[in-house]
């Protein structure tokens, strides 16, 4: 019996050590290096390692992508009279802050209501379709 190594150990099912050897109940499996030795596993180290972060990083990567378009995705340019956006749309100051849309006008984030945003907002969040309160 011989110990590889896995990033998940406590995964469930089937799997198969970075290896090549499929585990069954004649092998155990541990993210601690310390504890793995099986020969090939110890062999192909520096492999499973570069293997494990190159993943890594371009999930961050895949991550920081989908933030970016959210960000993109969400503001948009003012195209109409702010009498025509529906409520809950937001209005972004240049400067940061936004303005609220509600029944009684447009809500500056931390402070009073006006009848319009202010001259410096320069994009708007439209509401989420799914209706989320915001
Ligand atoms: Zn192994």
């Amino acid at each position: 019996m011989s110990t590889h190594f896995s990033r998940y150990p406590d995964d469930d099912g089937p799997e198969q050590a970075p290896c090549g050897v499929w585990i069954g109940d004649a092998s155990d499996l541990s993210s601690d290096w310390s504890r793995v030795d099986c020969k090939r596993c110890l062999k192909w180290k520096d492999t499973i390692m570069a293997t494990h972060e190159a993943e890594e990083s371009a999930i961050v990567q895949q991550m920081g992508d989908m933030a970016e378009f959210m960000k993109r995705e969400v503001r948009q340019n003012i195209d109409r009279p702010w009498s025509e956006y529906p409520i809950g749309t937001k209005a972004h100051a240049v400067m940061g802050g936004h303005w609220l849309k509600t029944v009684h006008g447009w809500k500056w984030c931390t402070g009073s209501t006006f009848p319009t945003p202010g001259g410096d907002a320069t994009s708007v969040t439209l509401p989420s379709p799914a209706g989320e309160s915001q």
